[in-house]
């Protein structure tokens, strides 16, 4: 295992941050793996898996079973951890621009498609290694001009050319589920299968650029361009990529993560990254994936007090009572029924809501939404 630091761009006299990276196995020696956390600063079950999988990684490399390379960042956001408001922490908005930290990255497929005229081949391979490059020239050349696109620039760099991405991130109180674009599914299925996700929500450039489908969807809209322009070469789905929620964010005990770090040994060892003698079986899946333009995020009309009907995991049938909302001044009681059939995967920590806020989401079957798909 190698240590790497990467300094962050210094915002303030005296003021310096920097990103840290563990490398694991030989880079060019098979598939590249590259596992963040805790991008949303404040989002700390995948900072605590990422302990224990550094450690089941360095006994795999010291035995040699390693074949490929991983990289793992525990700590994706140093600039939101040190954010802090009124004694509560602040990880998930930038406080200076007010964006967040997980959105706004680069469209990497219009940076790069101008210097790709031409180049790809009808080696499929040779394909992928010349975007990756074109990629790695692109960010090489970014200068960016706030610490926060430094981050941005950092982490893209550490990912850009990994075969698979995977975003540890948690809601505020959950169930296990999992994000990835459809293009990427068929090859993250038993990913989302060893983790024991109960819900699987699949989009195609779900909005404003999360760094996960920065990373995925490059390689699909090239390979549409190219089909678009009548060309034939190949240009397989180069980096799968994935958000992965681990529950809520006070879900964070060692036994969820120790659980979690061997789910993703399980799948190291299934796609031949970590050596073993037999790969594990792939679990069976505990719910269908569904269209993230079929969730719905519940909403109350009126202030007041939540009491919830129901806990994250239950699986309901639209008019089920999901929660009251009170209000102790009118003496009146609103009734948040769910709209679709399907699993209440997330809902929020506080029990306060504002007119119009969000209480939860129900994974439904039927896409109904369109537009940015993703909350704020
Ligand atoms: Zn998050």
């Amino acid at each position: 295992m190698k240590r790497l630091d990467h300094p962050l761009l210094s915002p303030s006299l005296g003021s310096h941050k920097a990103l840290t990276s563990f490398h694991f196995g030989q880079p060019g020696s098979g598939l590249k793996i590259y596992i963040q956390a805790s991008l949303h600063a404040e989002e700390l079950p995948g900072m605590l898996v990422a302990h224990h999988l550094r450690a089941r990684l360095q006994d795999f490399e010291a035995a040699g079973a390693l074949q490929g390379e991983i990289v793992l960042v525990p700590a994706a956001n140093p600039i939101g951890l040190a954010q802090r408001l009124d004694h509560k922490p602040m990880g998930r908005f930038e406080q200076d621009t007010s964006e967040n930290f997980n959105r706004h990255y680069p469209d990497l497929a219009r940076a790069v498609a101008p210097v790709l005229t031409g180049t790809l081949t009808d080696d499929a391979a040779a394909n992928v290694r010349r975007v990756r490059r074109a990629i790695g020239d692109y960010l090489t050349q970014w200068e960016p001009d706030t610490e926060l696109q430094s981050l941005r620039r950092t982490l893209l760099q550490l990912s850009h050319d990994a075969d698979y991405m995977l975003d540890l991130h948690c809601d505020c109180e959950g169930v296990l589920h999992f994000y990835t674009e459809e293009p990427c599914w068929p090859q993250m299925v038993e990913l989302a299968h060893f983790l024991g996700s109960q819900a699987i929500l699949l989009a195609k450039n779900s909005g404003n650029l999360p760094i996960d489908e920065c990373l995925s969807s490059v390689w699909w809209q090239l390979a549409e361009t190219l089909a678009a322009a009548g060309h034939s070469q190949p240009l397989p789905q180069g980096c799968c990529s994935t958000t992965i929620e681990l529950r809520g964010e006070l879900d964070v005990t060692h036994a969820w993560a120790r659980q979690d770090a061997q789910a993703i040994c399980h799948w190291l060892q299934f796609i031949g990254v970590l050596a073993c003698d037999k790969p594990p079986a792939v679990p069976p899946a505990l719910c269908p994936a569904t269209p993230l333009a079929g969730s719905q995020t519940l909403h109350a009309r009126t202030p007041g007090v939540v009491v919830f009907a129901v806990e994250p995991g239950a699986t309901l049938k639209t008019g089920d009572l999901v929660a009251e909302v009170i209000n102790p001044l009118a003496d009146t009681t609103e009734r948040v029924t769910a709209g679709v059939d399907g699993v209440f995967y997330a809902r929020i920590r506080d029990r306060y809501i504002t007119a119009g806020g969000e209480l939860g989401k129900i994974a439904g079957s039927q896409a109904f939404r369109t537009g940015a798909l993703l909350g704020a």
